[in-house]
């Protein structure tokens, strides 16, 4: 993925991803500086479903490490484009893409959720139904696919939906850590983070109760604009 599909994506997916060109040095490119995307809800929004203080830590510590490992990464292999010594290029590729995945994931993270009472858990609007019915079925075969998935995620990673440009599909997939298991062509439109920062303070090794908890604060509103914006509205 090149810079400007990043950002794209992250557009697509609610991201305030902030890319300010920095100070190059000569003949080389200028690095994108991320930054960490303000949530669009206090952090004891989502309570009693997801507890504040996790979502403190989650947002303003892990989110933030994620940013700081892109931009480090990103430097670092500029660095090695300037000076030539490439020594370290599979190190920081792969730390670009752990941490590119990290910041978007949870830049989308923060946005498909809502309160309980404003837009969360809501109804899902019809275009997106339309299509998780042609996918799977029914909602409920959607719903028991998903949370069966999250459930299932061996380590720390997520489950992710997933639209598929090429047919038109959406499609479920697990993602383990914050970037692998996943195949070329697809993007996610809404997922849940199951690594244990996300719900161990409440939930401790009750993944699933976290799972069956979090569907009340799906903002569905906001995955619907995610898809439309990919298929075309
Ligand atoms: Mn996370």
């Amino acid at each position: 993925m090149n810079r400007r599909e990043f950002v794209e994506l992250g557009i697509a997916a609610g991201a305030a991803l902030a890319v300010q060109p920095t100070i190059a040095s000569a003949g080389d490119a200028p690095a994108p500086q991320h930054t960490l995307p303000p949530l669009p809800y206090p952090y004891d929004a989502l309570e009693p479903y997801i507890d504040a203080k996790t979502m403190e830590i989650h947002h303003s510590k892990h989110h933030q490490a994620y940013v700081d490992g892109l931009n480090k990464a990103e430097a670092e292999l500029a660095k090695a484009r300037s000076s030539g010594d490439y020594t370290t290029i599979e190190y920081w590729s792969k730390k670009a893409a752990f941490n590119g995945g990290g910041h978007f994931l949870h830049s989308m993270f923060w946005q498909i959720m809502a309160p309980a009472n404003k837009g969360g858990g809501g109804k899902i609007p019809s275009k997106l139904e339309a299509a998780l019915k042609d996918s799977f079925g029914s909602v409920e075969a959607f719903r028991a696919h998903f949370s069966a998935a999250a459930a299932a995620v061996e380590g720390s990673g997520w489950a992710l939906l997933h639209v598929r440009p090429s047919d038109g599909r959406l499609i479920i997939l697990q993602a383990e850590n914050q970037h692998k298991l996943t195949p070329w062509g697809v993007t996610p439109i809404m997922g849940i983070d199951v690594w244990e920062h996300a719900y161990y303070l409440k939930y401790q090794n009750r993944r699933a109760d976290y799972i069956k908890a979090w569907w009340n604060v799906v903002n569905w509103e906001k995955v619907e604009d995610n898809y439309l914006r990919i298929v075309g509205r």
